[in-house]
């Protein structure tokens, strides 16, 4: 275990925001966080973060900041249709998908690219091209900061929802490992008909081909020319959420603009945020050193030395914008700390 006080969060966050935090603690496994636990680390102000792909620091963390750095992937179950495979909270998704892709375990690669720990996936429940990480989890094992006690929860225990599940309200659990369900070659189920993939597949491409490694490469390719790559322009990916609004609102909308993308689901209707916003005349603008992504009106950016305060009073400026505009209020997918 690695301890580091007042330590400088700017390259532990995907938006680059400098913030510091009292103290910032490695650590590589169950017996570690049982430490913790019998320090009485987790009696006080503290989080966990992974890649901080999904945080905007608009302030100094006056607590500590835990980080998984355990990085195995191991082999639990093996027939000739599926494997069981874990991998520790502390490895980049995507390098696990990448070694998964590359062994022809299917099932991941819709999801490839996405800046995020194995740790976050399933608190996040993450998501990309139709695929989101509640359809490979098969269970995730769990440190309980209250008790020191370590517990599985089974997919249908995790509650999982659009870029939600039970970990996102209930901190208290550290994620430590998750088992992934990935399929062998005769069993994979392709999702190509999701937003433009199929049609950006190459000419030559086969299902019974080298399919994972094409998908893989096509979502890499899209991903990297429509979205800021967090080593060259800071981000934290879309900023707000897609609101559901009921039906009665979508067709008011409709009589203004009668163009505007919508998409029916269960109870309610959902409403692309970026094109509110992009209506909202914000694409591309600056407001001091933070803006709005020239490509894509969801994605708030840092161009250089823009503070969180920065950020979230940008942010704030749009939902402000948009609620005028169209009478619905947008919120931020983006965790603001402190809250
Ligand atoms: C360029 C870009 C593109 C993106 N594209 C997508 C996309 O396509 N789809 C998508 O779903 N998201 C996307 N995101 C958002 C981001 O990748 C996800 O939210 C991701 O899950 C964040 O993972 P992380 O490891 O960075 O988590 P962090 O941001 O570090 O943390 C997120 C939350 O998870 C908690 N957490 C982290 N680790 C653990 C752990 N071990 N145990 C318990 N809780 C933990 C944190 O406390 C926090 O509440 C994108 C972000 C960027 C920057």
């Amino acid at each position: 275990m690695k301890e580091y006080k007042n330590y400088q969060l700017k390259g532990n966050n995907t938006f680059g925001i400098p913030a510091l935090c009292d103290r910032f603690i490695e650590y590589a496994g169950i017996e570690d966080l049982k430490e913790l636990y019998n320090n009485k680390t987790f009696e006080g102000k503290w989080m966990s973060v992974g890649c901080g792909a999904n945080l905007l620091f608009c302030d100094d963390y006056h607590g500590v900041i835990i980080h998984s750095t355990a990085q195995q992937i191991e082999i639990l179950e093996e027939n000739d249709h599926t494997l069981l495979v874990r991998a520790e909270a502390g490895l980049v998704l995507d390098d696990f998908i990448a070694q998964a892709v590359d062994k022809g375990w299917g099932g991941m690669e819709n999801l490839s690219a996405i800046p995020c720990s194995v740790g976050a996936a399933p608190v996040q429940n993450v998501g990309a091209y139709g695929v989101e990480a509640k359809d490979v989890v098969e269970s995730v094992l769990v440190f309980d900061t209250r008790d020191g006690s370590s517990r599985t929860f089974t997919n249908a225990e995790c509650t999982f929802g659009y870029r939600n599940s039970f970990f996102k309200s209930n901190p208290q659990y550290v994620v430590v490992s998750v088992d992934f369900r990935l399929t062998k070659k005769s069993d994979w189920k392709l999702r190509l008909d999701y937003g433009n993939l199929r049609s950006a597949l190459p000419d030559q491409f086969s299902e019974n081909g080298e399919a994972l490694r094409e998908v893989r490469e096509t979502v890499c390719r899209i991903r990297h020319e429509k979205l800021p790559d967090p080593a060259v322009i800071g981000s934290a990916g879309s900023f707000f959420k897609n609101p559901v609004v009921d039906r009665a609102v979508v067709d008011r909308l409709l009589c203004d603009y009668p163009k505007m993308p919508f998409y029916e689901m269960g109870e309610g209707c959902k409403i692309p945020a970026g094109w509110m916003i992009e209506q909202s005349g914000w694409k591309g603008k600056k407001m001091g050193n933070a803006g709005v992504y020239e490509k894509q009106a969801l994605v708030l950016v840092n161009h250089g030395n823009a503070t969180g305060k920065e950020v979230w009073k940008l942010a704030q400026s749009i939902v402000r914008s948009v609620k005028e505009k169209f009478g619905v209020e947008i919120s931020p997918e983006v965790i603001k700390i402190p809250e």
